[in-house]
């Protein structure tokens, strides 16, 4: 934990608001309403304060600790997620996830999704290296196999992992297969045993779901993805209601240099401002173009927890705002078609990362750290939020180009 004081925050967090989140994106964290005053917060480029004397706690003292450009992006997460706190922006998604792995102690255990974002699971793995961490991966849709291994029961191998878990780590849906977690119950299930809970929210967002409302510790999130929504910053939050929690994590920010560059900053609040509609736009073209995907005779599967049919469709009606805008695609004809329509498409970027404006799309088996239960010929979509007729003319035309299969009539919706 951090020895020195950090800057307090702001009194415009207000977790018990009643205000929508649509209206929250747009509301919170702003500066105090004085005439003449700015409406935006001001971008501040300064790395120290002036200071003297003795730090008192709350002050801004040197911008390793805090600036006032991170506070109005904290606040606003924060009240989006419903937290006591304001969240705590991080250098990337990457460091809040480190951050919240070093909840674990040397030794412990994490119950990871086996389809959990890879470099999470290469971050857990490289824990168990430096610091005797061991791993447990399972099928994160199978309730009951996450919490008997969370126990300490059986592994879903066979093998033995014996005493309880010190974290379950959630991914729901899971990049990139889309699995939906009951989320809730694996909370409860988890607490129940003993182990703490952090829940990667990045896919669905706080709009979709807020699951320290659950009762989960800790939430982290890829802010590089929907919440700046324009692919132009790399930066992490996370977030926990626990004071305990959130100062070890402030802690581990401050000590480790794990921070976010104030323009970067700046520049995610501004994202975020439009969050709810994009979101709502981008969730509605992902679901039109699953539907009319999952008739196309050029495709062996599609995964959108929208589709009726889908294994998450239920869970993911129940427990999220949305269906999420990121879609898994399967081309008939395997990794090589996979990656004959990624280059026949003019619209849709070919590129990875996801939750910019911009459609995209990548194979992911073509990265060598991605688990080789992710089928070779899955492509993941990145569905923006451009006229959803346009994505689909560009996305049918590199389908028929490259299979020669045309497309059967979708029902009406
Ligand atoms: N979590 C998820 C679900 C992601 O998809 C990613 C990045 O792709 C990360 C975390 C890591 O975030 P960052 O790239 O900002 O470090």
């Amino acid at each position: 934990m951090s020895a020195t004081p950090e800057p307090a925050s702001s009194a415009h967090h207000q977790p018990t608001s009643t205000l929508s989140p649509a209206t929250l994106a747009v509301a919170a964290g702003r500066p105090p309403r004085v005439q003449g005053g700015p409406v935006n917060p001001p971008l501040v480029l300064s790395s120290t304060y002036v200071s003297q004397g003795e730090v008192p706690a709350g002050e801004l003292f040197y911008a390793r600790a805090g600036t006032e450009t991170w506070h109005p992006f904290e606040e606003a997460l924060g009240a989006l997620e419903r937290s006591v706190h304001p969240a705590l922006v991080f250098g990337s998604g990457m460091a809040a996830i480190a951050a919240a792995m070093s909840l674990v102690p040397p030794g412990g255990r994490i119950v990871l999704p086996r389809h959990a974002y890879n470099v999470a699971t290469s971050y857990a793995q490289d824990l168990g290296r430096r610091s005797g961490v061991a791993l447990t991966l399972v099928d994160v849709a199978d309730t009951d196999a996450v919490l008997a291994a969370v126990r300490g029961e059986a592994g879903p191998d066979g093998e033995g992992a014996p005493g309880v878990a010190s974290m379950l780590w959630v991914e729901s849906p899971t990049n990139p297969m889309l699995e939906v977690a009951d989320v809730p119950a694996l909370i409860r299930g988890a607490h129940q045993a003993g182990a703490l809970v952090a829940v990667d929210n990045t896919f669905a967002t706080p709009l979709g779901q807020r699951p320290l409302s659950w009762g989960a510790d800790v939430v982290v999130h890829s802010v590089t993805k929907y919440l700046s929504g324009h692919s132009d910053v790399v930066l992490g939050a996370a977030l926990s209601d626990d004071p305990a929690l959130h100062a070890l994590l402030r802690g581990y920010r401050t000590l480790h240099g794990a921070i976010a560059g104030p323009s970067e900053v700046w520049l995610a609040l501004r994202g975020l401002r439009t969050l709810a509609l994009r979101v709502q736009r981008s969730q509605a073209n992902a679901a039109e173009l699953a539907r009319r995907l999952a008739h196309h005779p050029a495709v062996a599967a599609v995964r959108h927890p929208s589709l009726p049919g889908d294994p998450g469709h239920d869970r993911a009606a129940a427990q999220m705002d949305g269906f999420g805008s990121i879609v898994a695609l399967r081309p008939a004809g395997g990794a090589a078609a996979a990656d004959a329509v990624v280059a026949a498409l003019r619209l849709w970027v070919p590129a990875t990362s996801l939750g910019g404006v911009e459609s995209s799309l990548e194979r992911r088996r073509r990265f060598p750290g991605e688990p080789a239960s992710v089928p070779e010929d899955l492509l993941r979509l990145s569905v923006g939020i451009e006229d959803v007729e346009d994505l689909w003319a560009d996305l049918s035309q590199a389908l028929e180009r490259t299979t020669g299969a045309g497309p059967e009539h979708a029902p009406a919706a």
